[in-house]
């Protein structure tokens, strides 16, 4: 008899898992809560599908934190093992990116990258079984499904159910509960890679909601990003500072608000910036900012907007601003209006094939576990190399 896995959640980390499954082997189900595979991935690719990013490795691997939990699997399978999967295997062609993101070509839709895995999955034999909300354990340790109303049996769980933001798409972290009652430790959700709050002022906002900062560095504690972010009526989100969302998480537990420093000019010393403003034979100090360092108006607007008169017509002070522009965040958004949340599944509690400790054949993927990762691919080529990775593991091992 083929022993049994059921897959719960059929999300991005389910989506390779259940390819690479030995099927020969294993009677394989994913049983998940919507009536589609892969709700968040589809939302995902909203604004471009970036499947992956072309750093090399050792620069890859740096986006993960803790690295280590996800180091053998992301050895295991690469970005460019990916690549070359998309464009071999599913028949997915791939570019990069300016910034070094990789997408599908633009021809083809995030919906056709999901068919094409939902195809290979079919072809491999799986079973997909929609409309089954999981929730909880019976007591002889089968899944309880649709308020306990169907109950299945499985030698090798593996559970893929998710982070706790869009709620829309399934993932709304309630699974949380059911680990607890089995004395998993789980961690409380947080906003990852989200927009973040600041008391622009209201005349602020309403000149510049919706424009971008572009080509800035964005620095909190030790941690320095060059991006682009933009001016929401909430406060900034964006590429440039989504990687700081630990800092400022962290900032804001310990000491109720975080100092984002963002350098306007990241490209030239103070001295530079000075020597430009006072060697200008401009008068106006918004036309020599404009004309000697390129700034935009959006730049412009928030010196002005926290200078004074007299401080805006001091150069060593402007070059000090320019250089070193200090916003106050209080707060984080919303954990729902997050691209992605930590916490969930302790990392203490899984060994390293993702095995939950305390529950043997039992395990965890995906952004259920509590770990953090910019977006920019990392998020997506996590679920994958794990999937990978587990895949591999459980062909070798169960028999
Ligand atoms: C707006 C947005 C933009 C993003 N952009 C990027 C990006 O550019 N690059 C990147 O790498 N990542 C991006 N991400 C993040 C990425 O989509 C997620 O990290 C990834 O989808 C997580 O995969 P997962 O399989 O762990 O969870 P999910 O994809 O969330 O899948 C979990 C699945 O489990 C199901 N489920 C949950 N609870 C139950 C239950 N009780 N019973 C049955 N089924 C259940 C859900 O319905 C869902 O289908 C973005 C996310 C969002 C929201």
């Amino acid at each position: 008899m083929k022993k049994k896995i059921a897959i719960v959640g059929g999300g991005a980390a389910s989506l390779m898992l259940a390819l690479k499954l030995d099927t020969n082997k294993f009677d394989v189900t994913i049983y998940e809560r919507n009536k589609a595979l892969g709700r968040k991935f589809l939302v995902a690719g909203d604004g471009g599908l970036n499947l992956t990013h072309s750093n090399p490795s050792n620069k890859f691997l740096l986006n993960y934190s803790p690295l280590a939990f996800i180091e053998e699997a992301f050895n295991s399978f690469t970005n460019d093992d990916f690549v070359n999967f998309l464009n071999d295997d599913l028949g997915i062609e791939t570019f990069v990116g300016s910034s070094g993101k990789i997408f599908p070509i633009k021809s083809i839709k995030p919906i056709a990258v999901l068919k094409a895995f939902e195809n290979a999955i079919l072809k491999n034999k799986v079973d997909l079984k929609f409309d089954y909300l999981w929730n909880g354990f019976a007591k002889n340790g089968n899944l309880l499904f649709n308020q306990s109303s169907v109950e299945v049996e499985a030698d090798i769980k593996i559970f893929c159910l998710g982070g706790a933001s869009w709620k829309v798409t399934g993932s709304d972290g309630e699974w949380k509960k059911y680990f607890k009652e089995k004395l998993i430790l789980c961690k409380n959700f947080e906003a990852s890679n989200c927009s973040f709050k600041i008391n622009w002022g209201k005349n602020f906002i309403e000149r510049n909601t919706g424009k971008a900062l572009k080509n800035c560095s964005y620095r909190i504690n030790s941690k320095t990003v060059l991006g682009e972010s933009v001016i929401t009526a909430f406060g900034i989100e964006g590429n440039g500072v989504y990687p700081l969302s630990q800092e400022i998480r962290k900032s804001i537990e310990v000491g109720g608000g975080a100092k984002l420093i963002i350098d306007f000019k990241p490209s030239f010393s103070e001295e530079k910036v000075f020597e430009k403003l006072s060697s200008s034979h401009k008068k106006n100090n918004s036309e020599i900012l404009k004309t000697e360092l390129n700034l935009s108006t959006v730049q412009l607007s928030l010196l002005k907007n926290y200078l004074s008169k007299n401080d805006f017509l001091d150069f060593k002070l402007l070059a000090n601003t320019i250089k070193n522009f200090i916003v106050d965040i209080k707060e984080l958004a919303p954990i729902d209006e997050a691209i992605s949340t930590v916490g969930g599944i302790d990392l203490s509690e899984i060994d390293k094939n993702f095995m939950l400790k305390k529950m043997p054949n039992h395990y965890c993927i995906g952004e259920m576990i509590d770990f953090d990762a910019p977006t920019g691919g990392y998020l997506l080529q996590s679920c994958f190399s794990m999937g990978f990775y587990l895949a591999t593991y459980i062909n070798r091992n169960y028999s």
